[in-house]
């Protein structure tokens, strides 16, 4: 695709990989077909092609208005398009971009800033969201269907394993999933613990910066970057080499530390070995596969489970084979789950900011996953767990808490 970009924007970082990405893009459309935007309002600029092409011409020049920033609002950033496309367009990094400049450039009313920085906070820190949720969770009975639905019922926190092993390894703790399930990190750090694995968490380390940063205050996220950099950094001196995420949606988050932060030189190379230490849960697994698959166990595997792949672990991170074939050695019988690929309406705060194209996906999703009707539903990312959660028969949870529960390590 040909590019003309505007002066404000032609000779900046940011233009120039605009630039590159944009002219990548061949126009084919294949994108389309798998976006669940597109699919649900049938109107090209809903859709990666039309979004890239309203970005392009935003880039161009052309001034943004309130409807550019409703198309672009209604991306879930889920980033299907990225897998579909033939030509390796990055669209989330234009994506990035492009929402920056129209925020910029098209403020939102005051109200609607003042709403989005409340729920900016209120997620991201953790002690605010931890006061917030036990609020909600004390008053759910006073609340209408609608915003209880959206309040996770508590889960049970179990035992963390001791630190009794020479190979250590740190684990991002996160904002919200601390409060919500705090089993995630325990499980995490039970079936590491017997393969070996030593699980230590920096307490107070905070957000990866995900939530700022995907809600366009991209200052406000480098903030939180620097100030988990800053938390770990000790422990990353004193010789540990491996981040465990167990969230795919930080994952990806801290993936992009070293090109986020490419422009600090105060920080870029630590983010940059930030960025190479993280690994997905499944990753650090998947390399003691052997010792896993040999440990003795005491729960069953044999239960048919339906694997729910967040949009960050297949399209961000492109890990979700590993989970299902992971189950699978495990002996857990894996059901079909149609259109995989498509978002389950939680993106981070998409389904706070857009209720009914949210709740829309999500019913779509747990119709799929449903299907051949499991015994439960597990996921990798806190978001889509209790997203998906609100209004399905089944449980819903992270695929580590059914392998703890099947190795049984003590709780
Ligand atoms: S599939 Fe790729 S090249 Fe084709 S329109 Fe979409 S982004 Fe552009
Ligand atoms: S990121 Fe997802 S919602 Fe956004 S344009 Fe791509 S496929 Fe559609």
């Amino acid at each position: 695709m040909q590019t003309h970009l505007a002066p404000f924007v032609k000779d900046t970082p940011e233009g120039r990989e605009a630039e590159a990405i944009l002219r990548k893009c061949v126009h084919c459309g294949f994108c389309t077909a798998t976006c669940p935007t597109y699919q649900l309002l049938g109107d090209e600029l809903d859709g990666p092609r039309g979004r890239i092409y309203l970005i392009k011409q935003v880039l161009e020049g052309a001034k943004p208005t309130a409807k550019t920033r409703t198309h672009l609002d209604r991306c879930l950033t889920c980033r299907a398009c990225e897998t579909t496309c033939p030509s390796g367009v990055d669209y989330g990094r234009l994506a990035d971009i492009g929402r920056a400049v129209v925020e910029a450039q098209a403020p939102r009313p005051l109200a609607e800033r003042f709403k989005r920085s409340v729920i900016r906070h209120g997620i991201a820190n953790a002690g605010v969201f931890d006061f917030l949720l036990k609020a909600g969770q004390t008053a759910t009975p006073l609340l209408p269907q609608s915003v209880r639905e959206k309040i996770p019922s508590s889960r049970p926190q179990t035992s963390w394993a001791p630190l009794r092993h020479a190979r250590r390894m740190l684990v991002l703790d996160g904002c919200v999933q601390p409060s919500i399930a705090p089993n995630i990190n325990a499980a995490a750090s039970r079936v590491l613990d017997a393969v070996g694995i030593s699980l230590e968490r920096v307490t107070d380390a905070g957000c990866c910066g995900a939530v700022d940063f995907h809600m366009n205050a991209q200052a406000a996220a480098k903030v939180r970057m620097r100030r988990l950099i800053d938390a770990w950094w000790p422990r990353m001196e004193a010789g540990v080499d491996t981040i465990v995420v167990t969230a795919s949606g930080c994952g990806v988050m801290l993936r992009d530390y070293a090109h986020v932060l490419a422009e600090d030189p105060e920080y870029k190379s630590k983010a940059a070995r930030i960025a190479g230490a993280s690994k997905d849960l499944v990753q650090v697994l998947g390399e003691r596969r052997d010792e896993l698959l040999a440990l003795p166990r005491i729960g069953s595997a044999q239960k048919r489970i339906a694997f729910h792949a967040p949009c960050t672990l297949q399209h961000g991170l492109r890990l979700a084979p590993q989970v299902e074939s992971l189950l699978r050695d495990l002996g857990f019988r894996l059901a079909a789950v149609p259109d995989a690929h498509l978002c389950c309406g939680s993106a981070g705060t998409y389904s706070i900011l857009q209720p009914e194209l949210a709740r829309r996906l999500r019913a779509n999703k747990q119709a799929a996953l449903l299907s051949e009707h499991p015994e439960e539903i597990v996921t990798a990312n806190i978001g889509c767990m209790t997203h998906l959660q609100a209004g399905a028969p089944t449980r819903v949870r992270h695929w580590i808490e059914l392998v703890a529960d099947l190795i049984g390590r003590p709780r």
